[in-house]
């Protein structure tokens, strides 16, 4: 499948995890990529998970950085001539019981899920074509479901959730889709700090695992290569859950 010839794509979060997957996936299927990350080594990882593969342009971004993502989405138009899709997947995760919840936490995680998402839109915007420019901003389960310890980071993902939504709405008018994805437990680096915090008793994540166990990464970007391609050209304005039935 070719589904993204002829199509560059800025993609955050890429050194690593879902947006490492998404990165080797959409080469895969003949996009150019301009890969974003804070993670610079992992960046390199990424784009030697590609080689051979398709295009890939990285640069070194901190997504919490207004300047620095202004400069990036210009570096990108200059390198690749046009933006025609950006998958916004930079975030972190904390596990914030509320007897230890902190402001500061709170303020993190808001810079990078949401503010650092919404920048990103914000720039791209302009550059993407009507009738088939792409947005897909990765916003997690916990966005519309209880989970527990989570509530900082799960009121972080509801604010991308509910940013896309509305974003959907401004942009439909030219004919351009914005798609938050809300992935369930993934296997990535993410989940595996989670599992260490102190003090954090495990057994109150059996309610929201999937019978079908924690995705794979690649699961992931599968699915947001499908929102992003031209097969989810009727798809807009809604939470596309990949979660393995986990709250059915
Ligand atoms: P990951 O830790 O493997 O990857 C996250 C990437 O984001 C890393 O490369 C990291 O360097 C980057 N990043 C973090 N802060 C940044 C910043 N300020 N500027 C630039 N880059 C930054 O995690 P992952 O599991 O692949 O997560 C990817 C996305 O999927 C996140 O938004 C996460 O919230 C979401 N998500 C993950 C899961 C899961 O179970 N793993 C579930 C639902 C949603």
């Amino acid at each position: 499948m070719q589904r993204f010839s002829g199509t560059n794509v800025i993609v955050t979060g890429a050194a690593s995890g879902i947006g490492r997957a998404t990165v080797v996936r959409l080469v895969s299927e003949g996009a150019a990529v301009f890969a974003v990350d804070r993670d610079a080594a992992g960046l390199a990882d990424t784009a030697g998970a590609a080689v051979g593969l398709g295009r890939v342009a990285t640069a070194v971004v901190d997504v919490t950085d207004e300047a620095a993502v202004v400069d990036a989405v210009a570096a990108a138009r200059a390198e690749l001539g046009s933006v025609e899709a950006l998958v916004n997947v930079a975030g972190a995760h904390r596990t914030t019981p509320i007897g230890s919840l902190s402001v500061a936490d709170l303020r993190e995680l808001f810079e990078i899920n949401l503010v650092g998402t919404a920048v990103f839109c914000r720039e791209v915007v302009p550059l993407l074509p009507d009738g088939t420019g792409v947005i897909v901003n990765v916003a997690s389960t916990a966005a519309a479901h209880g989970n527990p310890c989570m509530s900082a980071y799960s009121a972080s993902k509801g604010a991308v959730l509910a940013f896309s939504l509305s974003l959907a709405a401004e942009l439909i008018g030219r004919g351009i889709r914005v798609v938050p994805l809300s992935p369930g437990t993934v296997d990535t680096p993410l989940t595996r700090s989670v599992a260490v915090a102190p003090g954090l008793d495990l057994s109150a994540f059996d309610r929201i695992r999937s019978p079908l166990g924690p995705a794979r990464p690649e699961q992931i970007a599968a699915a947001i290569a499908f929102a992003a391609s031209p097969d989810a050209s009727y798809l807009t304005g809604l939470d596309l859950r990949v979660d393995g039935g986990s709250h059915i």
